[in-house]
């Protein structure tokens, strides 16, 4: 699995002011790997989701996706956003805008794909995460299961190589977490490479390949995920562990 590295993090440093809130990061994500990133809040989590997508830059250290080091800016930039999309805890939909509008619009802008063509692969993406028959419909009149299965939506439309999910059903009510937990299995199954942040441990547990717990800015085990969670071996994930569980 790791043969074939897509996302590779070495070295990689970031403050925020005095607080170092990735230290060293080294980590390799391989093709087709799902990699469920835990730790307690405030541990540097959310940073490292947006270094991978440069919406954070780093300080030392070098990313690359696909043996390409990130960008800094313009086109490239907007590529690389598209290649590794990016689902967050708030869905970030466009109000003003359908469904299917959402899910079509980046293809035309950033991928220059015609507007039939983005419809129709919206279309089959929206049925992919059981939604086709509410393309017409605005996020508002959605629940939030359904509004985070229109963002996964929409992040598959930039045919992505990778997807990295921020705890994406931590704004939801706990009725709704299943079906958008069901879309992500479905997803790993399909071979996608993902990096996501969660409190789901039933999901880290049935979908990732690994589980890196981070803490203070540091990953402090990296480890598959039947072993991390019956036998985790620093007191820092012992801890956490004994909270969530
Ligand atoms: P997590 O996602 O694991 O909860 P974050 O990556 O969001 O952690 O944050 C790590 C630390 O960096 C926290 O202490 C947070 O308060 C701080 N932090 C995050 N973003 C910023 C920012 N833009 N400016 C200053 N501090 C930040
Ligand atoms: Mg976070």
């Amino acid at each position: 699995m790791r043969m074939d590295p897509l996302i590779v993090l070495s070295g990689v440093n970031k403050h925020f002011g005095q607080l170092h809130v990735l230290r060293d990061i080294d980590l390799t994500i391989g093709r087709g790997e799902v990699v469920v990133v835990i730790g307690p809040s405030g541990s540097g989590k959310s940073t490292l989701c947006r270094a991978i997508n440069r919406l954070e830059p780093v300080e030392s250290g070098t990313i690359t996706i696909d043996g390409q080091p990130l960008p800094s800016e313009g086109k490239e930039l907007a590529k690389l956003r598209a290649d590794v999309g990016m689902v967050f805890q708030s869905f970030n939909l466009f109000a003003h805008k359908t469904v299917l509008q959402n899910v079509a619009l980046a293809p035309v802008k950033v991928r220059g794909h015609s507007r039939a063509e983005a419809d129709r692969r919206a279309r089959e993406l929206l049925d992919r995460v059981g939604l086709l028959a509410h393309a017409d419909k605005y996020p508002a009149q959605m629940s939030g299961g359904q509004q985070q299965r229109v963002a996964i939506a929409r992040a598959l439309a930039m045919d992505p190589k990778a997807l990295l999910f921020d705890e994406p059903t931590s704004a939801l009510d706990p009725e709704m977490i299943n079906e958008v937990l069901e879309v992500m299995q479905q997803l790993a199954r399909d071979g996608m490479t993902m990096v996501v942040v969660t409190h789901e441990m039933g999901f880290a547990r049935s979908a990732a390949n690994r589980v890196v717990f981070m803490a203070d800015g540091l990953i402090v085990e990296d480890r598959v995920p039947e072993e991390f969670f019956t036998a985790p071996r620093s007191e820092r994930a012992k801890d956490f562990l004994s909270k969530i569980l």
